[in-house]
């Protein structure tokens, strides 16, 4: 393996959005959440999908 050390360290690094962990894949860092927040995120956007099932548009509440 060719050594590393002459060429500059570039990290995607970044910080989940949700649990503020470390985000290390370059998917993550992209979207900005790591896998398993991103599962947990969706599922709760379900929950509160079902919780509102008629969802008001800016519309509806202005008319
Ligand atoms: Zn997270």
């Amino acid at each position: 393996m060719a050594t590393t050390g002459d060429r500059p360290e570039v990290r995607l690094v970044a910080h989940c959005r949700r649990c503020n962990g470390w985000l290390v894949s370059a998917e993550s860092v992209r979207a900005g959440i790591g896998p398993q927040c991103a599962a947990r995120e969706a599922a709760d956007q379900r929950a509160a999908a079902e919780l509102q099932p008629t969802a008001l548009t800016l519309f509806d509440i202005a008319a």
